[in-house]
């Protein structure tokens, strides 16, 4: 049995770099070449999710239900049954989850892009974010989604130019272009009547966020400036509530029929939207596509810089 697989031979979360107390990195280098080395996809373009943010914020949640789509190959009933319990990189005992860094499906996905090809996609998890902000910075490693809880906070803005900062550091070793896409996703909105669930609810709120004007202090300005020249496509959705089931009872499984009408309608646009082959960007460093091989390759470099 591989490492990456249950005894029963089900896929699972690996864990492919922890960040330590004393905020050093480690990378299962053989972990992750088991997934990026596989010969079907070795070779081919790679389109990777990510979704970043804080602890106990739904990431995992959110990310259970991608995996479903993901394996109904986009079937209109890809949510599942109402009783199902949900898997995935959820709710796998509470110590694992605590530890920050970054977890990979181990079963990356071919999907084909509207121009005929086929690549490769896996879902990342960015677990935490480290304090100093090092970790995640990089074109590559920039996730693509930004869960946030509520509101976007002026905290949540710093917090991702940190990201970007960083970011731009290892680009001036590396010479790799900006960011591309990010998506700011915020659970629990709770002022609908202001701004609609959904994306273009959230397109509105984002632009009224990031707007800079004059009397705005410089250092919110330069925020907003920062964030614009990072990223050639910014967009936002508003998630509604799930539930005080899903929020508060520990015993809950997962299962739709416990979660709220209105975040099951929600998910039902977001998903697809989040993985429609459209959408996804093949990923690229140098301005040229990176293949799975060569995210690896990136990942190991990577950690060199940072390692000094
Ligand atoms: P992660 O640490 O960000 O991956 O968070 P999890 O996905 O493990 O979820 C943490 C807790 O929040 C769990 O008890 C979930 O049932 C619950 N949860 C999931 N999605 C949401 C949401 O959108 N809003 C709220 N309030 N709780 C959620």
């Amino acid at each position: 049995i591989s490492e990456e697989e249950e005894p029963d031979g089900s896929a699972r979360p690996i864990q492919v770099l922890v960040v330590k107390d004393d905020h050093t990195f480690e990378l299962d280098e053989a972990a992750l070449s088991r997934i990026l080395l596989a010969e079907e996809v070795q070779n081919r373009e790679v389109v990777a999710i990510s979704v970043a943010g804080a602890f106990r914020k739904g990431k995992s949640f959110l990310m259970d239900f991608m995996l479903r789509y993901m394996y109904s190959q986009a079937s209109e009933e890809w949510l599942g049954e109402a009783e199902e319990p949900l898997t995935g990189f959820s709710w796998r005992g509470g110590s694992e989850r605590e530890t920050t860094g970054i977890q990979i499906w181990s079963e990356v996905f071919l999907v084909d892009k509207p121009d005929g090809r086929k690549v490769p996609n896996d879902l990342l998890s960015l677990f935490g974010c480290v304090p100093n902000g090092t970790l995640f910075s990089t074109p590559c490693l920039i996730p693509n989604v930004y869960n946030i809880s509520q509101n976007v906070q002026e905290d949540d803005l710093q917090h991702l130019q940190l990201f970007t900062e960083y970011g731009r550091l290892a680009m001036e070793e590396t010479f790799l272009k900006p960011f591309q896409s990010m998506i700011f996703l915020v659970r629990d909105w709770s002022f609908p009547y202001e701004f609609g669930y959904g994306q273009e609810g959230g397109m509105k709120f984002l632009e009224k966020r990031l707007k800079i004007s004059e009397n705005q202090h410089e250092e919110l300005q330069n925020v907003r400036k920062h964030i614009h020249s990072c990223f050639t496509n910014i967009s936002c959705f508003l998630m509604p509530h799930p539930g005080l089931k899903v929020a508060t009872n520990p015993n809950f499984d997962g299962r739709l029929k416990e979660i709220d009408r209105e975040f099951i309608n929600n998910l039902q646009v977001l998903v697809p939207w989040l993985l429609s082959p459209r959408n996804l960007d093949v990923k690229e460093i140098n301005g040229s596509n990176i293949t799975c091989r060569g995210l690896l390759e990136y990942f190991k470099a990577y950690i060199k810089i940072y390692q000094g």
